[in-house]
């Protein structure tokens, strides 16, 4: 029998590195790791089987054991689930599957680990954890419906390799061995496995049994006391979501969490019911104070686990819910489905729909009581999926209203840290405001001292930052409570209603100064106009109402879209000095040279105020040295 040597992915060997030397507390849940393991092995065994009877060879009593023996220093989980073939155990215990892992261990290694344990269980440490307390690791492997000589065998001591041996093994599933370390020798006492299994595994729906040693009667002499060996059930087995809430502690809630999310922190909220009626099911949805590092990868699993009568049919049934709360996590155990039920079916499903409608609204009807009961921690929840959750605005027009309440958005009157909510803001507008007024940017800090704030801010008009990629997209279709949301650096802003009178005296003023610059800038700018959203600086650039302002033509490039090519309308501001003097020149001399080179650097000026280069960076350079020499000579 040939055994070969084959080397982890670097990414395995990074995280075994950061697993063994920067988590040291908790070391315990390695065993929740590998018994959940065990459990969906079980799970996808008996789901095979299912339209595969003959898989299971007579043994369908699932049954996951653990074995301590102190002699050889060992602790074995074995189960009877699906197991593994040669090339899915290189696969799957010598790789990670998930996008972005790169990226995370670099995260991880820049943090302090041990400070910060919870980043590691983002990220989901799953069977490699055996490693916190073993110095070798072997896994005896056979796929349900092989025969017993096609089996595998594994090992390693997390040297950066690993060995594939095939062996002969009589039973289906898997025997993870742990040779457990010198330091670490706790592991193999039967009480403290016991008590780490109730406390982490009780729910797991198989079997978690051990054996342990009674004393019993002797049956030929009832006098005489005899020591058996017997098999015993060590965890309560009950379907959690099947239970009443009162029978479930808060450990057990966040200890099923886990098992399910991978996530190491606890939820920030559990959601428990039943429905009964023409479509019954039963459900637990947990709210996750932590998005799992792979969120926003393209292998993020979206969905719940579907269970029809117990039997789990999907681990992540994406029908479920709405893509916008893809962060919930849960299980729903429905009788109303078929249990050959496919994904095909799931799509045009009366119960599915009814059952993610029941689901959409108690979720938002708890993120609801979350802001107004626990704002702190919906704080928390919200700085990690806010961004999700306002896909709904766009995606459920139903849901809308519902959803525009649960918005925070920083604005001009926030202070750093601080946020209003879209109700809050309406309830402050000034009487003559009639629309929402925000500004799209990446951060606080660049829109903050943005001139395109100008009037608002002297008008006393607050202004939302749209900080999210998405804000653009959502908010120039959104009305809340009948309320207009307007860009402000979009369309003609006219806040001063009351001067009408002057701005018709400034547009005779400089009518023929604007038809000159049109001209000088035609190729640019789609028009030239005088600004009412200017107050401090003296020119800007804005879109058109329809059109794509320069913050979204950067996200739309930046998420490799196409942008439609449009000109910019360059806004000047009457009431600067330097239009009034630009002005004088153009009475005087219509064609000076110097008007036109002034034309050039406001034009600069702006683009460089919504954060773009000036169209010659030189030129630019050259004309702004010249005027501080002209100003020096002339004073
Ligand atoms: P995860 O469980 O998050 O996928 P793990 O590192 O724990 O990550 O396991 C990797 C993969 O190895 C699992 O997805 C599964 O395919 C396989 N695996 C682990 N343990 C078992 C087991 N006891 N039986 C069958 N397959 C297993």
């Amino acid at each position: 029998m040939t055994v070969s040597k084959l080397e982890f992915k670097t990414e395995v060997k990074e995280l075994l590195d950061l697993m063994i030397h920067s988590l040291y507390s908790h070391k315990e849940i390695f065993l929740r790791e590998l018994i959940s393991n065990a459990s969906d092995a079980i799970d996808k065994a008996r789901f095979d089987s299912l339209t595969n009877p003959d898989l299971l060879g007579g043994d369908d009593k699932w049954k996951i054991k653990v074995i301590p023996d102190a002699k050889a220093g060992t602790v074995t989980i074995s189960d009877n689930g699906i197991g593994m073939t040669k090339d899915e155990i290189v696969e799957h215990l010598g790789t990670i599957a998930h996008s972005g892992t790169k990226e995370f261990i670099a995260a991880a290694k820049s943090k302090n680990l041990q400070d910060n344990p919870e980043l590691i269980g983002q990220f989901g440490v799953g069977f490699y954890s055996a490693f916190m307390v073993a110095d070798k690791v072997v896994v005896v492997s056979r796929k349900a419906g092989t025969n017993d000589n096609a089996s595998v065998e594994w090992e390693s001591t997390a040297d950066g390799s690993f060995t594939i041996e095939e062996v002969t093994k009589h039973t289906r599933g898997t025997d993870v061995i742990l040779h457990i370390k010198t330091e670490e020798k706790k592991f193999l006492e039967t009480w403290e496995l016991r008590s780490i299994i109730k406390k982490y595994s009780d729910y797991i729906e198989h079997p978690i049994v051990m054996d342990v040693e009674k004393e019993k009667e002797d049956e030929k002499d009832k006098e005489k006391k005899v020591k058996v060996i017997e098999e015993e059930t060590i965890n309560s087995m009950k379907a959690i979501w099947l239970k009443n809430k009162s029978e479930v502690s808060e450990e057990e809630y966040n200890e099923f969490y886990k098992h399910i999310s991978h996530d190491f922190t606890d939820p920030a909220r559990v959601l428990h019911y039943n429905v009964e009626g023409t479509t019954e099911f039963s459900t637990i949805l947990y709210i996750p104070s932590k998005a799992p590092f792979n969120i926003w990868y393209k292998d993020y699993e979206i969905g719940l686990a579907l269970y029809v009568n117990r039997v789990q049919i999907m681990t992540h049934c994406e029908q479920i819910l709405p893509v916008y709360l893809r962060f919930l996590r849960g299980v729903v155990d429905s009788s109303d489905l078929p249990l050959n039920v496919s994904r095909e079916i799931l799509q045009k499903n009366r119960h599915v729909d009814i059952i993610n409608k029941s689901i959409t609204k108690k979720a938002l009807d708890v993120l609801s009581d979350m802001k107004k009961n626990e704002y702190d921690k919906y704080l928390g929840f919200y700085m990690e999926f806010g961004k999700i959750l306002k896909e709904g605005i766009h995606l459920d027009f139903e849901k809308r209203e519902e959803l525009g309440d649960l918005l925070l958005f920083q604005s001009v009157n926030t202070k750093p840290g601080e946020y209003t909510t879209l109700q809050d803001y309406i309830d402050k507008m000034p009487l003559k405001q009639k629309e929402i007024y925000y500004i799209a940017g990446t951060s606080r800090e660049e829109v903050v001292q943005s001139p395109y704030l100008e009037a608002f801010k002297e008008k006393g008009y607050d202004v939302l930052f749209m900080l999210d990629e998405i804000d653009g997209f959502i908010m120039d279709s959104f009305e809340f409570r009948k309320n207009k949301f307007k860009s402000v650096v979009k369309g003609d802003i006219d806040l001063d209603k009351d001067g009408e009178k002057d701005k018709k005296k400034a547009k005779e003023k400089y009518e023929k100064l604007i038809e000159l610059i049109k001209d000088q800038l035609k190729d640019d700018v789609k028009d030239v106009r005088l600004s009412g959203r200017l107050k401090d600086s003296a020119c800007c650039i804005v879109a058109d109402d329809g059109g794509v302002d320069h913050n979204m033509e950067n996200i739309l490039k930046s998420m490799g879209q196409e942008v439609p090519v449009s000109k910019g309308i360059f806004e000047i501001n009457p009431s600067h000095i330097i239009f009034e003097k630009m002005n004088s020149i153009f009475e005087k001399d219509k064609d000076s040279e110097l008007l036109k080179e002034y034309t050039s650097l406001l034009y600069d000026q702006a683009l460089l105020l919504q954060g773009s280069k000036p169209k010659d960076t030189t030129a630019f350079a050259k004309g702004v040295a010249k005027l501080m020499a002209d100003n020096i000579a002339g004073s």
